[in-house]
């Protein structure tokens, strides 16, 4: 059956927020982001690209080759909420949808034009956005979710765009490769390299010549700018914790050996947020006595997915906790107030170096799996950990080893 995806994606969403709380902030560049001389830009209003500027540069360069741009440090706090208002309005009118960030979703609206058009449908739907939170939003309607958010990102700014079913390929086939999800600077040089610069060379080559080229990613990038895509969409559902937790064979008081596991679960949970692209704004951690008391204790912090903030303050709150000088029976530690947040690790004070750390890191995570990389104090701790995405709809995976 005929599938039919919707994918709409708020416009330079930190940049229109901050507009909609300061109107005066209306057609002038605006850079958001890391305000320090090592920041990061999070988001940059189009006023600024025909400077060069453009998000995930430092923003010092940012601030020289565009030096007229108001620079705003952003809030998470504030664009979760916006975001959040966006997707009451979509989960209102859409039973399908995926929240894939903060600013994007997909919808499968299959079957729908049997009632009603689908880019009928799809287009008051933007325009119920628009009316009620004031943002601009753009879409892009397709058969599959890759040639549906193409289509959006050629709509923008605040615009909408349908491709017909059969014309997906003469749809791509004009553009530039690095319009394709996926094709980052680096395969984009890769492919200039062999003097592919359109999506109509890779249409016209076999499968396999990409493929010899640039392994499995060839032939992802050869179906996609064919306009071939099976992902489905992922339904939404809003998890507002993530929790582990860990009961010994043997009672301890060996301090050392608890640090290690709360370190390594913190880890873990923080990979996790990452992975999901999420933010914590609050800690609890967990202690349970050998005579079964059971002590916790919260901490609420700005909104972070870094390990190196919440490895220190989970410490300093074991310490406090940890207060009778009697054997331990579990230790745990969780993460509430959840917000999406996937640009930068610590949204707004984050250095170029910290993000290329921590995406280097999940890199390697992400291919040999989440043991490949772990800070040295928690190597003792072998058996936290190895849980897929929590945020992907799937329930958790509860381990063989874990005691209830
Ligand atoms: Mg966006």
């Amino acid at each position: 059956m005929q599938k039919t995806i919707l994918h709409l994606d708020l416009d330079t969403f930190f940049v229109s927020v901050e507009r909609l709380i300061n109107t005066e902030l209306r057609n002038r560049p605006l850079l958001v982001g890391g305000t320090s001389d090592r920041g990061v830009v999070a988001a940059c209003s189009y006023e600024t690209r025909g400077f060069g500027v453009h998000s995930g540069m430092p923003m010092r360069m940012a601030k020289e080759l565009c030096p007229e741009a108001i620079v705003i440090r952003g809030n998470a706090g504030t664009y979760s909420k916006h975001s959040d208002v966006v997707t009451e309005i979509i989960k209102e009118k859409v039973p399908l949808f995926e929240k894939s960030s903060i600013d994007e979703f997909y919808a499968d609206l299959s079957g729908m034009d049997r009632f009603y058009g689908c880019y009928k449908y799809a287009s008051e739907l933007r325009q119920t956005i628009i009316k009620e939170t004031g943002l601009p939003i753009s879409l892009g309607l397709s058969i599959n979710k890759v040639v549906s958010k193409v289509a959006t990102n050629e709509a923008k700014p605040n615009n909408q765009l349908k491709v017909d079913f059969g014309y997906e390929k003469p749809f791509l086939a004009p553009l530039s490769i690095k319009k394709i999800p996926m094709v980052g600077d680096k395969t984009y040089q890769t492919l200039c390299n062999l003097g592919i610069r359109q999506v109509r060379t890779v249409q016209e080559m076999p499968m396999d010549v990409m493929q010899r080229v640039l392994g499995a990613n060839g032939s992802l990038i050869w179906k996609r700018a064919n306009g071939l895509d099976n992902t489905p969409v992922i339904p939404f559902c809003e998890r507002k914790s993530i929790s582990t937790e860990r009961t010994f064979d043997k009672d301890t008081i060996d301090v050392v050996k608890l640090r290690g596991i709360l370190i390594a679960m913190a880890e873990n949970l923080a990979y996790q947020l990452r992975k999901g692209e999420k933010l914590t704004a609050c800690i609890t951690v967990k202690i349970r006595y050998s005579d079964f008391n059971t002590y916790s204790k919260q901490f609420r912090i700005p909104y972070t997915s870094a390990d190196h903030i919440l490895i220190p303050k989970i410490l300093d709150m074991f310490k406090t906790l940890y207060n009778r000088r009697l054997l331990v029976r579990l230790v745990g530690i969780r993460f509430s107030h959840l917000v999406s947040g996937n640009y930068q690790i610590n949204l707004f004070e984050d250095t170029e170096e910290t993000l290329n750390l921590y995406h280097a890191m999940d890199h390697i995570r992400n291919r040999f799996g989440d043991k490949s990389v772990i800070r040295a104090s928690a190597m003792g701790a072998k058996t936290i950990g190895r849980m897929n995405n929590p945020f992907n709809g799937q329930p958790p995976i509860v381990l063989a080893h874990r005691k209830q």
